[in-house]
């Protein structure tokens, strides 16, 4: 019988056991410790969109859409001109074209979208691909899937 000779493609590394190492492969199912965050998700924090639509236009896939209105500013001095503000009515974005890219993420002037570790949940129709990132309530914490 041919032995085959040791070397880097068969040696544990030194100080590893049969055990993965603490890292990318570990799950930790339920209630079994911190889980790393996944890009599963959009969260959008509503108090901080300005609806400069930013997003929209630099998303790759056109998937996020914006509505909003105009609102005179607030508290503005004695003598100071009216001046308006958009503010935000619907914000969605469609995970049915959505590239997980994190363009929207990065590009956003104002922090107002992060990454979330909750997944869009299996949709029954096409159309529940289209969510308001605003409303975590309607994501799901999967556990049955490795983290990232
Ligand atoms: S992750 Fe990329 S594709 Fe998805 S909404 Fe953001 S910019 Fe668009
Ligand atoms: S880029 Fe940020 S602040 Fe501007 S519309 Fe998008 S989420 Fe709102």
């Amino acid at each position: 019988m041919t032995k085959i000779p040791e070397g880097p493609t068969t040696r544990l590394p030194e100080g590893s056991t049969t055990h993965p190492p603490e890292g990318l492969t570990t799950r930790t199912p339920e209630g079994g410790g911190e889980r790393r965050p996944r890009h599963a998700s959009i969260a959008l924090d509503r108090e901080l969109c300005t609806s400069c639509i930013i997003c929209v236009v630099e998303c790759p896939a056109w998937c996020i859409n914006l509505t909003s209105h105009p609102e005179p500013v607030p508290d503005l001095p004695p003598g100071a001109r009216t001046r308006t503000h958009q503010v935000l009515d619907t914000f969605t974005i469609d995970y049915g074209t959505c590239l997980y890219c994190g363009i929207c993420i990065e590009e956003c002037p104002f922090d107002a979208l992060a990454w979330d570790d909750r997944l869009v949940p299996p949709p029954v129709a096409r159309a529940d691909l289209v969510t308001d990132p605003s409303r975590p309530a309607d994501l799901v914490t999967d556990h049955s899937r490795p983290a990232d």
